[in-house]
Parts: structure tokens; C-alpha cells; sequence
């Protein structure tokens, strides 16, 4: 059929590259943005070596083209590639990391080069990536520069830029060209007018279909949010400034299901404040409708984000304008700004000299500079308001441990998050996207309509074990405990119905009891009713010496083995800070060596091995 011979030449990046003339296909792995953005960028640097370049999604291609590459001259194929929680490939890149995995085509004459994109905290450090570029080499081509590994802890933007100068020298010696000296500072997308668009076609935060809000359809994921009501928003903390949150999300009627120890994701909008203020500090109508149509029409990727809209709704649901901008954009900022001072010191951050890093480092990580502070400290810098929202990343979601069980509730989600609000070094308070509008989201009891969030399910790896009888430990200070509810309901739920449950060890910790004792109540409830059978609690602030979770898993290395040794029950741990999951993976070892009378590398082995059978999981937020 005709459709089916679309897809096939939709699907084709080889003869995308040839009926347009490009040598350079440059395709991304990515979850939140990152990874294709800087694909976008290479893409687009290419021009400069007379190397047409396009972007690619590796879901929409047909990877086994790959082996058609060396009938294009001087072809090169770039992956950034991200590696995503435990280890695992993104979502979009899954299929061709099983296709490189289990085939054995024959790459003779694909030239490569691949940039990872990870945190160094995380165990499997780029793995994904590192495996990518050894697997491509063994498959027969040709490495043409070697593997970049971006770290996300310390500073991506720098790794990748270092990456990518070495990279076109490379490329520059290995085809024998010269850079052409050709700045393109091209635009990927133009300007369209949308005056007259009827206003039913508008965009008004939709994340994909028009009117999606509306017209709510079955099934919901990630591009099909569904508009779930709020039923609960309460506050956990006692006292103190600080707070978190306990709300309940309600998806009666929306057929959705969860299981205990998913994530939940939720899309926020950024506050109408920082929205005005661009309006204001650019001068800009926020109210007009506008498009962005990509200016490379093979492209698959037509708008960069639900066009056509207004102003507003794209600074308020599609652009991310809360986190620090890359240095790219200061490099796009350049030709806007009127006074040469400003003009210098986005020039100086937008350069990769040591001293540029340093600037870059200082005035807007260090600093924590977002684009409204760079507009309103660079104020001669007045960008187009078009282009601007063509450079800024995408708003992403923000996920959420969801802390209910759906046997107790299964028709609503519950989460546990805290109000992020910090004040930087200029003075300025920076509010957290998605908690300060959570914050705002209070469930009334007149008829009045109620506040409503988008949200979908992600599933996660983060399980109770498959019998009701094996033992489990749960390490969840803080919002660690989240996970950890649901877990309880869950038990306590099989409890109640007559069947037998395995002992249930949970250590929580909190700076006060007074204070941030979250779920007290319910979880005195569940020691004297017995589903929890120890509760170990570390009060950081309540004693002049601190004291955390991990001092009391170091006192109690017998009960510890006798749960995870002696009658092969599971780890669980949870938490916001990745060097509390990295101690406690090191008392356990030692827990391991010392009881178990191992070695330290067969106690390594050990609970490499309780990783594998997943009688040990982390589910950990940095
Ligand atoms: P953002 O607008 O995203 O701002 C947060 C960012 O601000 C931080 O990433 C950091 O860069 C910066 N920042 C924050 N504090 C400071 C500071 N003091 N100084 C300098 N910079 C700072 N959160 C929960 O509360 N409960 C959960 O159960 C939970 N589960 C999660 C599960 C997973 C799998 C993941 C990935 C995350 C989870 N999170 C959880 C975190 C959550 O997704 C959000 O990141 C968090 O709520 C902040 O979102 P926000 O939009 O309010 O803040």
C-alpha cells in the first residue's frame, strides 16, 4: 500500500542523505533533551567542513541501513548517546542497541565517532555508550575519533565541547579537508506567522494532540498525558521552614493501573511570573500566535515543540526557562546584544579558552543563572523572542516514587515531594518548577472546578519480591520512604487477608523527630499491628553528633545477614542523594565479607549477584 512505502522511505536515512545531499547523519539516544540537542549541534557544525549533516531518531530509522553508509563519500555517522538509570539504553535507542547486540551485520566502511552522555555517580558510567563504540569497531567500521564521555555530575556542556573541537581535527585528518571557516549560525527553524489561524487549531499546552485535554483518550503515556484531578494535598513536615508535600492524585475512571514501586510523571508549567518578565524584559507581545517550521524539510521533526501557539503557552508548558543555559546559547545571544560589554562577556562564556570555562563556570553555574537573570544582567541582550524559544530545552517531566499500593488505592497515586526552593549567590530565590506548582494545587470542597495536573505511569524495576513471605530490607531516609509505603500497604493488605508475610525492615531517617518525621502515625501503626517488624530510626539533628541511616545499618551487620544471607531476602534502597545509596553498597559488602566470611571480592561478587536476581534494588535521585 501506498502508507506502507511511505513509512519505508520515512524510515530510510540513507536515502534521505542522498536525495539531499548529506554525508552526515548524526543520531541521538536521549531522555530529557540533552543527547539531541547536542546532535543538533554537530549537525549543524558540519556545514563548516563542507559535511552536510541531519539529526536522526534511531527509532524512526531503519538501523540496519547503517551498512549502506560507505556508498556515501566521506559519510560519517555520530551517535550521542545516553546512558539511563541502572545502566540501560533510552527508551528511543533500545531497539538499535538490541539490533547491535544480537546482529552481526557487516559495518566494513562506516566511519563513526560516539559521544556518551552519563553520571559518573551512577555505577554504570556511560555504559551504553562505551558499549555502543566498542560493538560498531567489532562489527567493522572505522573509529574515526575516539569515544567522548560526557559527565553529567560535574559539567557535560564542558566535556562535550572539549569532545567535539577534537572531534572536527579528527574528521578534518582523517578526509583530508579543511575547516571552510563558514560560521553558520543558521537558524534549524523559521518564523511563521500565525495572525490568522483559527483559534481551535492553537496549541494551548497540549503535549502532542490538539485538544488532548479535552478529548482524554485511552491509553495514556508520555505523549498522551492524562488531566488527573488533585484529591489531596497535605503537608507532612510538623514544623520547620521546610516542607513536603503528601498528595494524592486521582485517576478514578481513567482505567490507568500502577504497581507498587512505579514512577509517576507529572507536567508542570513554569510560573507566570518568569513568563511575564520575558515579556517584559524583551518587550514582546506574549500574547501572539506563532510557529516554528524546521528549514530542513526532510527532517521528521517538523516544530520543535506543539505549533502553532502563543508566546505564552510555549514559555509556559514547552520551554525550559528555569535551568542554566548551555554555552550555545550564549554563543546565539552574541548578535543580539547592543552594548560591547555584554557583547564580550557572552563571547568570553561562549568560548572554550580556559578562561571562557571559567566565566561560563562561575557567572552561570556557580551563580545559577537562568535566561530571565542573563537578560536581566546582560540588558542590552534583547534576542528575538521567536529565536529564543527555538534554543531553550524542552520543559520535561519530573518523575515521582509513587508511595500507595494499588491493592489500598487503586483509584488514586500517591506521591511524597518536597518543596524545592533555594536562594542563590546573587540574592535571587529559585523556586522548583514542579513542586512550587504542586505547592499551589489545593483541593477545595466547594463545587468549583478542581486543580487538575497532567500525569502518566512509568513503569520501574523497583519490586517486591514475588512471594509475600520472602523478608525485605528498606533503606529510605527522607522522600526515600515513598516506595517503601506502598510496600507496606502492600504487605499489610496480604496480611490482612489471611496470607503469611515475610519480616518487613525499614530504616528511615530525618534531621528532627518533630520536625520531618514523615508518616509517623501510619508507621507506629504498622509496628504495632505487626506488619512492620523493625523500625530503625536516625535522627541527624536531635543529638549534638549527627547520625544517619548508615550508622545504625553498621550496628546491626547480624540482622542484616540474617536477612539477606541467611534466608535470601532483599535490599531495597531509596533516596535523593546517590552517595547514601554508594554507602550503604559498601556496609553491605563489608556486612557480606564479615558474616558471610568472605573476601572482599567474593563479598563483591556476592551482591554483584543479589543485583542480578534482584534481591538488591536501588531506585535513587540525585
Ligand atoms: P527544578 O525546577 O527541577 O529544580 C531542581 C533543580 O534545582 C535541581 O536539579 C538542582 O539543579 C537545583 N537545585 C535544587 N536545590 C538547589 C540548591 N540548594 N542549590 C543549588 N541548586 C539547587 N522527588 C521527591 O520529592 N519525591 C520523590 O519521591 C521523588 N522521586 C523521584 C524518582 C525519580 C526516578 C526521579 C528521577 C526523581 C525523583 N524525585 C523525587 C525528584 C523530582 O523528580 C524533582 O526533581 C524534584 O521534585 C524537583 O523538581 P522541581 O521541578 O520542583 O525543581
Amino acid at each position: 500500500s501506498l502508507s506502507s512505502i511511505e513509512q519505508t522511505s520515512n524510515s530510510s536515512f540513507i536515502k534521505k542523505l542522498k536525495s539531499t545531499g548529506r554525508s552526515l547523519v548524526v543520531f541521538y539516544g536521549s531522555q530529557t533533551g540533552t543527547a539531541e540537542e547536542f546532535a543538533g549541534r554537530i549537525a549543524k557544525e558540519g556545514a563548516r567542513y563542507k559535511m552536510k549533516g541531519m539529526v536522526a531518531d534511531p527509532e524512526e530509522c531503519d538501523m540496519a541501513d547503517l551498512v549502506e553508509m560507505k556508498e556515501i563519500q566521506k559519510s560519517l555517522a555520530i551517535f550521542c548517546i545516553a546512558t539511563y538509570g541502572e545502566g540501560d539504553p533510552t527508551d528511543n535507542a533500545m531497539d538499535f542497541y538490541e539490533w547491535l547486540q544480537n546482529g552481526d551485520a557487516d559495518l566494513e566502511g562506516l566511519n563513526y565517532a560516539v559521544f556518551g552522555l552519563g553520571n559518573k555517580t551512577y555505577e554504570h558510567y556511560n555504559e551504553i555508550a562505551i558499549y555502543i563504540d566498542q560493538r560498531l569497531e567489532e562489527l567493522g567500521a572505522t573509529r574515526v575519533h575516539e569515544i567522548g564521555l560526557g559527565d553529567d555530575d560535574a559539567n557535560i556542556e564542558d566535556d562535550f565541547v572539549s569532545w567535539k573541537e577534537k572531534l572536527w581535527e579528527s574528521v578534518c585528518s582523517h578526509y583530508g579537508i579543511e575547516e571552510t571557516g563558514e560560521e553558520s549560525n543558521i537558524r534549524q527553524y523559521k518564523l511563521v506567522d500565525c495572525s490568522e489561524v483559527l483559534p481551535e487549531r492553537i496549541f494551548s499546552g497540549e503535549i502532542s494532540r490538539l485538544k488532548s485535554y479535552e478529548n482524554q483518550r485511552f491509553p495514556f503515556d508520555v505523549k498522551n498525558p492524562y488531566l488527573s484531578k488533585i484529591a489531596v494535598n497535605r503537608e507532612l513536615h510538623k514544623s520547620g521552614d521546610r516542607s513536603c508535600m503528601h498528595i494524592e492524585f486521582d485517576i478514578d475512571g481513567s482505567k490507568m493501573r500502577y504497581d507498587t514501586g512505579d514512577h509517576v510523571a507529572v507536567y508542570p508549567k513554569n510560573s507566570s511570573e518568569l513568563v511575564d518578565k520575558i515579556g517584559e524584559l524583551l518587550n514582546a507581545d506574549l500574547d501572539a500566535v506563532f510557529s516554528l517550521l524546521n528549514t530542513d524539510e526532510e527532517s521528521s521533526k517538523k516544530h520543535p515543540f506543539p505549533c502553532p501557539c502563543t508566546y505564552r503557552t510555549a514559555l509556559t508548558y514547552y520551554s525550559d526557562i528555569t535551568s542554566n543555559p548551555r554555552t550555545h546559547i550564549m554563543k546565539e545571544l552574541i548578535e543580539y546584544a547592543s552594548d560591547p560589554k555584554d557583547q564580550e562577556k557572552l563571547k568570553l562564556m561562549a568560548s572554550s579558552t580556559p578562561e571562557g570555562k571559567k566565566e561560563f563556570h562561575e557567572w552561570i553555574l556557580r551563580d545559577n543563572r537562568n535566561i530571565v537573570h542573563i537578560l536581566e544582567d546582560l540588558p542590552s541582550v534583547k534576542p528575538d523572542l521567536d529565536h529564543l524559544c527555538e534554543l531553550l530545552p524542552r520543559l520535561q517531566c519530573r518523575y515521582y516514587s509513587i508511595s500507595s499500593s494499588p491493592k489500598v488505592y487503586p483509584k488514586s497515586i500517591h506521591i511524597t515531594a518536597v518543596l524545592v526552593n533555594y536562594t542563590t549567590s546573587t540574592n535571587r530565590v529559585n523556586k522548583g518548577v514542579a513542586t512550587n506548582l504542586l505547592a499551589q494545587l489545593i483541593p477545595t470542597n466547594d463545587e468549583l472546578p478542581q486543580p487538575t495536573i497532567p500525569i502518566y505511569i512509568r513503569r520501574s524495576q523497583f519490586r517486591l519480591p514475588p512471594k509475600s513471605q520472602t523478608p525485605i530490607i528498606m533503606i529510605g531516609p527522607g522522600t526515600g520512604l515513598a516506595p517503601f509505603r506502598g510496600f507496606i500497604q502492600e504487605r499489610d493488605y496480604a496480611r490482612k487477608e489471611g496470607r503469611e508475610i515475610g519480616e518487613m525492615v525499614l530504616y528511615f531517617g530525618c534531621r528532627k523527630k518533630d520536625e520531618d518525621f514523615i508518616y509517623e502515625n501510619e508507621l507506629q501503626e504498622y509496628v504495632a499491628n505487626g506488619t512492620l517488624t523493625k523500625l530503625h530510626l536516625a535522627f541527624s539533628r536531635d543529638q549534638p553528633e549527627k547520625k544517619y541511616v548508615t550508622h545504625l545499618l553498621e550496628q546491626n551487620a547480624d540482622e542484616l545477614w540474617n536477612i539477606i544471607g541467611e534466608k535470601s531476602g532483599h535490599l531495597y534502597v531509596c533516596g535523593d542523594t546517590r552517595s547514601m545509596a554508594k554507602d550503604v553498597h559498601s556496609i553491605i559488602v563489608k556486612v557480606v565479607m564479615e558474616k558471610g566470611q568472605m573476601t572482599n571480592s567474593q563479598a563483591l561478587n556476592y551482591v554483584k549477584k543479589m543485583e542480578q536476581q534482584k534481591r538488591y534494588s536501588a531506585d535513587v535521585w540525585s
